[in-house]
């Protein structure tokens, strides 16, 4: 299974980041999500990545790389939507070293769009280093690379810094001088910043637990938007204060990864509809639905950006 067609993603991510239109990420923990999400950008004509993630496949039930990818080719509407390979960590979150060489030439051989390396767990000039090099794995083959500088913190096990010493402190802010560097040295297309953003817990003893709501530094961001000149992206996007959002959207933040939301309607649902797949499904639309009119206001925005892309090439 191979997915064909050009690839614009990199097009869309610059008119997005020009005209401030975001693109939401939509992580698939669970195979059945998928089509619910697809199926809701297409009937707002909104545009949004649909992604996974490495610990998704080994911690949930997403299964593989080549699962994933065939049932985006079964549901999805390029039109709408493109996909990507979320958070491959050079170390993971119990600590353990990963063999992204071999994650990324199974992605790269299913046809994956953009993918993403994650060395925030590496010292600066060792996550330039392996950073540059999926950058050259992937670039020959039109394949985007998203790399993340600064700790967005969450999936690692263990008592977590309050929220509240974390932001004040700027705790694993991406710092705005280093990602000028990062930039430039590694040849990186979308970088992934930490501002006060932290994704949601998935040890399994609390993933099911609230969210904190996260506040963001935009006058951080800007700094960091200034140096880095590449389209920004917000991990953590779930549960995030609305007008902090906005103003991350008009800043540079281009793309923004959503999971703890939609997995958490899928699975509520299915628990309280005795397994009901269909169910779960619904209760992902809403939520997609949700996103799309009130948090993020994309509709028409698939239209909208392959106008912009349209007039770029
Ligand atoms: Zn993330």
């Amino acid at each position: 299974m191979v997915l064909t067609g050009k690839n614009n993603i990199g097009v869309y991510f610059k008119a997005a980041y020009e005209a401030k239109i975001v693109i939401p990420a939509l992580n698939v923990p669970h195979v059945p999500m998928m089509s619910a999400i697809a199926d809701t950008l297409a009937e707002y004509d909104a545009f949004g990545l649909i992604e996974v993630a490495l610990l998704e496949i080994v911690k949930f039930k997403s299964q593989s790389w080549a699962v994933i990818a065939a049932e985006y080719e079964r549901v999805a509407d390029p039109r709408y939507t493109s996909l990507h390979a979320d958070h491959t960590p050079a170390i993971d979150e119990d600590g353990l070293p990963v063999d992204w060489k071999a994650v990324f030439q199974e992605v790269l051989s299913l046809g994956y769009k953009s993918l993403m390396i994650d060395g925030s767990r590496l010292p600066f000039y060792e996550n330039i280093k392996i950073t540059s090099e999926v950058v050259k794995m992937a670039h020959p083959k039109d394949v985007f690379v998203e790399a993340e500088l600064g700790a967005v913190s969450g999936h690692e096990e263990g008592p977590a810094i309050p929220y509240a010493e974390l932001f004040a402190g700027k705790k694993g802010f991406t710092n705005p001088e280093e990602a000028g560097e990062f930039v430039k040295k590694t040849g990186v297309d979308w970088l992934s910043v930490a501002i006060g953003n932290v994704h949601g817990p998935i040890a399994a003893a609390v993933r099911n637990q609230p969210k904190v709501e996260a506040m963001l530094d935009i006058a951080h961001l800007k700094k960091i938007k200034a140096a880095a000149g590449i389209p920004l992206v917000l991990h953590g996007g779930s549960g995030v204060k609305q007008s902090d959002v906005d103003q991350a959207i008009l800043n540079g933040i281009t793309k923004i990864n959503i999971g703890a939301v939609l997995r958490k309607a899928y699975e509520f649902a299915l628990e309280g509809e005795g397994g009901n797949i269909a169910a779960g499904q619904a209760a992902v639309r809403d939520a997609m639905q949700n996103l799309i009119c009130n948090l993020f206001h994309i509709e028409g925005s698939a239209t909208r950006l392959r106008q912009l892309a349209g007039n770029q090439s």
